[in-house]
């Protein structure tokens, strides 16, 4: 079919000429899902545990590692050590905080950071309002998109600016939370055997933090080597995050999987392996990248608050707020506003919401021809070139930017193998990996498969809770969560959550967390101020809040419906509830800030003995 291309001509709004196709547009993208769509879901994958664990070994620490189990009291302590426990932390030690545990699975601060140091790993959000707390450790990023190790370095340099080191516990699980309300504290325990006392637990154990693997038939015969990306095992491919895998020079590679990981992956492994072949089922967006480095100049003139001021800014930006000016000015920047180029954001009110939904389709459509049209022109072969053509709405699946990744189908030892009509790899046999039938003898397979969604933190029931009169979260949550703005729950005194669940996310998920954070410690803060016997909200306010949601909640499901499957709509077949608040997160973030300056406080500060 071709490409349902722009008609030439425009009206002034691009409403009666939109320039692209809908009609065509909407049906080559019903067939593309229908190629994609399986019966077995999300059961199509299977967790890296079990006979699979081998995939989630952490190759950065002594396996051998032991300590004597603690049984010891702190104020807080804080279950997780990426960025979210980091910033919890933090901001309790700003707060006043002094007696603060961090427990940590890994051998160190970093979460994400710390278990994915795959070739050419890069965080695709902006440095300089990705990486928290810039100002107030004193760093200014080297490349306006920083690499994966200098984003590890910044986590433990948060680790030592805040004195985290020295009570934090490394790789160690918490396996248990219970309240104790005679001593008005949580007892928490670990996979290590401890048994700790804490007056407040923050709980930041991520949102994409387990590998997953796809359940293909044959994976367990597969003889050659087999590791998973959030593992890169250099040990064999030799080289680091810079590349020069020259371990690979002569061996036969296949990489599955081309999301967000894959596609900075897939550059290093075709310039070094001696034969790459990516196994691709859809194909991501991938945008300009234009990685720089930082001009020294424009870091010396940064004046006090500026990261504060640019991370608000990136996200107005990316939620349709208006602003004067876009300060990080990039892919992610300039797709969010293109709709303004036919509506102003500011008189978005008064259109109506049928012609609103129009325009998102015509601007979509347009961002998707230019992304499929730069596909051309960087792949000469037009069979290449076809297989390598995203066709889906723009925003169906995470984007992803690269100024290589297109160009390495180009090079004579990487062959791409589209998987689509046989909803992925076939299966595996002991020495290759079979699609449409033919076998594809490789050395090692490489498992970018991405992660397993909702399985982190109290919601997957993997961190058991027990509250009040040792009441069980999972069993209270059974008809779902109930909580006042996603932080706290009735019955679960002096406990926090960190992460998307019942609040606002933004794509520069770190600046959430940080509003999540500021607002907890401004909460344990005023706790410790007024000598509160803790923090809990009544019933009632998390009722207000659950119907708050509900009532206004985004109907995303229609678009989700109609996206080809992946973790962005639960292979398919989106969740019908939709607990997100509707206004986004630069509103939520001034409604948590209003509800602290106006007595907000009052309500869930429980006094007496
Ligand atoms: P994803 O879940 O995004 O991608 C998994 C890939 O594996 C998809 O291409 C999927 O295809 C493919 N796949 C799954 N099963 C099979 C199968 N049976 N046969 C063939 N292919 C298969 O994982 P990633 O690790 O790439 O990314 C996960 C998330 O991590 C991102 O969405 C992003 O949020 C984050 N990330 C962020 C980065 C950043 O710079 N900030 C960088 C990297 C990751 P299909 O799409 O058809 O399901």
């Amino acid at each position: 079919m071709a490409a349902p291309h722009a008609s030439a001509g425009r009206t002034p709004d691009g409403l009666s000429d939109p320039g692209v196709d809908l009609e065509a547009l909407r049906e080559k993208y019903r067939a593309e899902r229908e190629r994609r769509i399986r019966p077995d879901g999300s059961a199509q994958y299977r967790g890296a545990r079990g006979e699979f664990g081998y995939y989630a070994q952490d190759p950065y620490t002594d396996p051998d590692f032991t300590r004597e189990p603690l049984r010891d009291e702190v104020e807080a302590v804080v279950v997780g050590g990426g960025f979210g426990g980091l910033l919890a932390a933090a901001r309790l030690r700003q707060a006043g905080v002094e007696s603060i545990r961090v427990i940590e699975d890994g051998g160190d601060f970093g979460g994400t950071w710390y278990w994915n140091r795959y070739p050419g790993i890069h965080c695709d959000i902006e440095s300089y309002v990705y990486m928290p707390l810039l100002e107030e450790v004193g760093y200014v990023p080297k490349w306006k998109y920083a690499p994966g190790e200098e984003i590890r370095q910044h986590a433990q340099a948060i680790g030592r600016h805040f004195g985290l080191y020295d009570d934090a516990c490394f790789q160690t699980r918490a396996t248990g939370l219970r309240w104790d309300e005679d001593a008005s504290q949580w007892l928490v325990g670990t996979d290590r055997g401890d048994h700790m006392r804490a007056r407040y637990v923050v709980v930041a154990t991520g949102t994409l933090s387990h590998a997953k693997l796809p359940a293909i038939p044959g994976i367990e015969t597969f003889t050659g080597h087999t590791f998973h990306t959030s593992r890169w095992d250099y040990a064999y491919t030799g080289g680091d995050a810079d590349g020069n895998l020259h371990k690979l020079a002569g061996k036969r590679v296949a990489l599955i999987g081309t999301g967000a990981t894959a596609i900075q992956v897939v550059p290093h492994l075709g310039s070094d392996a001696g034969h790459l072949y990516v196994f691709q089922r859809t194909p991501s967006t991938v945008d300009v990248r234009n990685n720089r480095p930082t001009d020294p100049d424009w870091a010396e003139s940064l004046e006090p608050g500026w990261q504060r001021h640019r991370m608000e800014n990136f996200l107005k930006v990316v939620s349709s707020v208006p602003v004067d000016e876009d300060l990080v000015d990039d892919a992610w920047t300039s797709s969010a506003r293109l709709q303004e180029k036919m509506i102003p954001t500011d008189a978005y009110a008064q259109v109506p919401p049928g012609v609103r939904e129009r325009v998102y389709e015509i601007v979509d459509g347009r961002k998707m021809n230019e992304l499929r049209a730069r596909v051309d022109e960087l792949v000469p072969d037009p069979e290449t070139a076809g297989k390598l053509k995203p066709w889906y709405r723009y925003m169906c699946k995470r984007p992803t930017f690269s100024d290589h990744y297109l160009q390495t189908f180009n090079r004579d030892n990487v062959t791409l193998v589209d998987t689509a009509d046989s909803h992925g790899v076939e299966r595996f046999t002991g020495t290759g990996v079979v699609v449409g039938g033919q076998e594809y003898e490789v050395d090692c397979v490489i498992f970018a498969t991405g992660f397993e969604v909702g399985v982190s933190g109290i919601l997957s029931g993997r961190l058991p809770v027990h509250g009040r009169g040792g009441a069980s979260l999972s069993e209270v949550w059974q008809e779902g969560p109930r909580t006042l703005h996603g932080f706290y729950s009735h019955g679960f005194p002096n406990l926090f959550q960190l992460g998307p669940l019942q609040n606002a996310a933004a794509v520069n998920f770190v600046h959430v967390l940080d509003e999540q954070a500021i607002h907890v410690a401004e909460v344990v803060a005023e706790a410790r101020r007024r000598r509160a016997r803790y923090v809990e909200p009544t019933p009632e306010a998390q009722d207000d809040w659950v119907s708050t949601l509900r009532k206004n909640a985004p109907d995303l499901n229609k678009f989700q419906a109609e996206c080809t499957p992946g973790y962005y709509n639960n292979e398919g077949r989106p969740r019908e509830r939709n607990d997100r608040y509707a206004d986004g997160p630069v509103t939520f973030h001034a409604l948590l800030r209003n509800w602290r300056a106006d007595g907000g406080l009052d309500d869930v500060l429980v006094q007496g003995k």
